[in-house]
């Protein structure tokens, strides 16, 4: 009776852990950025060490890239110096020590958790580490994948393995389905409202039941996407059919009989029945309701039809109000909003932009609303087009970008104002996130769409009837 995280921990330790002692574990898949690779990739020279296993090591740029075609692909140059400098060097620390490296103008760029899956490498049982707290993504085709320090980035450069204690278990389960106009944004706003920003702490969280069953892999990777949000070192889901025909088709996923041997053993992975898990929770996917924050993390979360709560007497919550200009106790319905932001590695997918695109389509954005459009790759970006989303969101009025992390965390220059009210799709809404001052709103794509659609935070419910 093993958990999926039991079964795929046991599979890559090298050498277990003791009371005084991690274990090694072997890693299966290292996705490296421009953030924190520059100082892995010095100590590895100033040592006089190679990448260990080049052929599990791919790099893309995401966090400091340009959104702006004309500085993706038109030589105009990229307008902040320290975002230039680590394309720059990533490319030259790539070059050095034969990386594979997505550059600013390949095709097959984007989000480092979104290209994962999208090429096929992010598979059932693997190990997947990124230096990145949102690597928890991957966790969606079951498999054990969390984020790492830059330190630990070094390592497993060097070795394919990290010091890592096994981590708890946490079921959370979620029976019935989601209903018309809540989508995995929703659910997950509201498993972290559940059990808190540091519910999961310690713990790798499964979620299973019939809502998650009926999740599409896009929806999938935004539930998992989040688990860091609630403390937890990792997300997963067991991988079933679902699974199987999101990666068949994708490039760098295995063939022939080799996909077939695999798929076998890929349904061997799932918990066991009568596993037992740490710790679990149970909530009803079918009384969850369309959630938006209000305060500067994911737990200060509310249904949207709901009030800011009126008081918790704590200075946390007082200073979150404070920076949020809201009152304790009023609606958060209809507060006005400045900016609206759709993508990020939680909701920059294909499926995501479609939902925003269903409710704009024939629709003008509110007067004085910017709204960011930005794909989470540059292959979201192309099928993105060839589908027409792009003409729906320019004719709304909002802008249509190039693929990377842009307002998720303003490095590029992708910024939110100071003081103005931002509704994104993106994971993180602490001080400053979106560019000094700016308040930020975690939403779904269709309530951030709605909310553009009125120029005040809007359940989409109320545009999705009509
Ligand atoms: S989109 Fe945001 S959360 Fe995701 S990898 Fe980029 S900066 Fe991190």
């Amino acid at each position: 009776m093993k958990t999926m995280l039991q079964k795929i921990w046991e599979r890559h330790e090298v050498v277990p852990e003791t009371a005084d002692t991690p274990a090694v574990l072997y890693v299966d898949l290292h996705l490296v950025h421009e953030v924190t690779s520059p100082q892995a990739f010095s100590v590895l020279r100033e040592q006089g060490m190679k990448v260990r296993r080049p052929d599990l090591t791919l790099a893309t740029m995401d966090h400091s890239t340009p959104t702006r075609t004309e500085q993706v692909f038109g030589g105009a140059p990229i307008a902040i110096a320290s975002a230039a400098q680590q394309i720059a060097q990533l490319e030259k620390n790539c070059a050095e020590f034969g990386v594979e490296l997505l550059n600013l103008r390949s095709e097959l760029r984007g989000i480092v958790h979104i290209i994962g899956p999208e090429l096929g490498l992010s598979q059932p049982g693997k190990t997947v580490v990124c230096g990145d707290s949102h690597t928890s993504t991957h966790g969606a085709f079951g498999a054990l994948a969390f984020g790492i320090g830059t330190t630990e980035v070094g390592h497993v450069l060097a070795t394919q393995c990290l010091l890592q204690r096994r981590p708890k278990t946490f079921a959370i389960n979620v029976s019935n389905r989601l209903a018309a106009g809540v989508s995995a944004k929703d659910l997950i706003l509201a498993i972290i409202g559940e059990i808190g920003v540091s519910g999961g702490t310690g713990h790798v969280l499964e979620y299973r039941g019939e809502a998650v069953r009926a999740l599409t892999m896009e929806e999938r990777m935004t539930v998992c996407n989040m688990s860091i949000e609630a403390g937890a070192r990792a997300g997963m889901i067991a991988p079933d059919d679902t699974t199987f025909d999101y990666l068949q088709s994708r490039p760098r996923a295995p063939k022939g009989t080799e996909w077939q041997r695999r798929v076998a053993e890929w349904r061997a992975l799932p918990s066991d029945a009568g596993a037992r898990f740490d710790r679990e929770v149970t909530l009803d996917g079918e009384r969850i309701e369309p959630m938006i924050t209000y305060g500067t993390h994911p737990g200060m979360v509310t249904p949207i039809s709901g009030h800011i709560p009126a008081t918790r007497g704590d200075a946390v919550f007082d200073k979150a109000l404070a920076y949020m200009g809201f009152q304790a106790g009023e609606p958060i319905r209809n507060q006005p909003i400045n900016v609206v932001f759709i993508g990020s590695c939680t909701n920059g997918r294909l499926e995501d932009l479609r939902a925003a695109a269903s409710l704009l389509r024939g629709q003008h954005i509110a007067r004085g609303v910017q709204m960011l459009v930005v794909p989470g790759s540059q292959q979201i970006k192309k099928a993105a087009e060839a589908e027409g989303l792009d003409t729906i969101f320019r004719d709304a009025g909002a802008e249509w970008r190039e693929s990377g992390c842009s307002m998720c965390i303003g490095m590029n220059g992708d910024n939110v104002a100071s003081g103005q009210y931002s509704v994104s799709t993106s994971n993180r809404n602490f001080e400053g996130r979106q560019g000094p001052g700016a308040r930020t709103l975690l939403a779904s794509p269709l309530t951030a769409a709605a909310s553009a659609i009125r120029g005040r935070v809007t359940d989409p419910r109320e545009l999705l009837n009509g």
